[in-house]
């Protein structure tokens, strides 16, 4: 047998692998769409504070459909939970503009004075406890997101699309995670496929739209946000200016450049 040939066993696998993938890269595409046109819906009636938080909105929306559906159909088994929180520890949380500003109106709508205050403290901490080096940086501390209360996210409805896609099954593998980082937390990807083309096609428009296409790291992003107060949300659609610290601005471009590397590695035209 020549030395390059594959045996009957190894072309079935590398066909099931590229089948896996294709799927995979199909849950992507359709998350991308999705983000894409609901984004360009919202926005179609002017750039203001309501639009782009009605896009948000509406992406995610959507991502909790599809995700349902998916779940549906594969039963992963997952091990994620109510009140488990060990995701929720680690800075690097990246979340859109039109995300956090989601969130914002969500805080300042539902949140009572005293709740809004000790979200400010939280941030403070969290801001704190990451200074002086990346937010990108992994870290073997435990860094609570600052929306975490009593081990329960308190922004659960309008959370960010990042923490609707993120899933385990293995909860041992995030426990130990959330004092290792080198660990790894097995997931079933396809549910954060379809989180992250939702994302990278809600940034796509965005950035056709003229408008800031950079995701922000969650935690910094508020604690900046919050000391700033009333009117942030409402300068920010125009001047994002005040939240360059906290960006993330190659994310979307190197995810993006990563799928179309893999749908031409698997034959798929995009
Ligand atoms: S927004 Fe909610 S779900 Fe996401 S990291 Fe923060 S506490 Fe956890």
């Amino acid at each position: 047998m020549p030395s390059n040939a594959s045996t009957p066993g190894t072309d079935l696998s590398a066909a099931a692998e590229r089948e896996a993938y294709r799927l995979r890269l199909d849950a992507f595409l359709a998350g991308r769409d999705a983000g894409n046109t609901l984004t360009l819906d919202s926005l179609r009636a002017g750039i203001r504070l309501e639009t782009v938080v009605s896009a948000a909105a509406a992406v995610a929306d959507f991502a909790d459909e599809a995700l349902a559906i998916i779940s549906d159909e594969y039963r992963p088994p997952l091990h994620c939970k109510e009140s488990c929180w060990y995701c929720c520890c680690k800075p690097g949380v990246l979340i859109s503009i039109p995300e956090l500003l989601r969130i914002l109106s969500h805080v300042r709508s539902t949140f009572d004075d005293d709740s809004v205050s000790a979200l400010t403290d939280r941030a403070r901490r969290y801001a704190a406890q990451i200074e002086g080096r990346s937010f990108d940086a992994s870290t073997d501390e435990s860094v609570p997101c600052p929306l975490l209360v009593e081990g329960r996210c308190s922004v659960y409805e309008v959370r960010p699309l990042v923490c609707r896609g993120y899933n385990s099954t293995s909860v041992d593998a995030c426990r130990k995670a959330h004092r290792d980082a080198s660990e790894l937390v097995p997931m079933f990807a396809m549910l954060k496929d379809v989180t992250d083309g939702a994302t990278i096609g809600a940034a796509q428009r965005l950035h056709a739209e003229g408008l800031p296409d950079s995701m922000v790291d969650l935690g910094s992003a508020l604690n900046i946000a919050l000391a700033a107060g009333e009117g942030f949300s409402e300068t920010i659609v125009e001047d994002n200016t005040a939240l360059l610290s906290t960006q993330n601005s190659t994310w979307v471009a190197t995810l993006w450049a990563r799928v179309q590397e893999t749908a031409r590695e698997i034959g798929v035209e995009l």
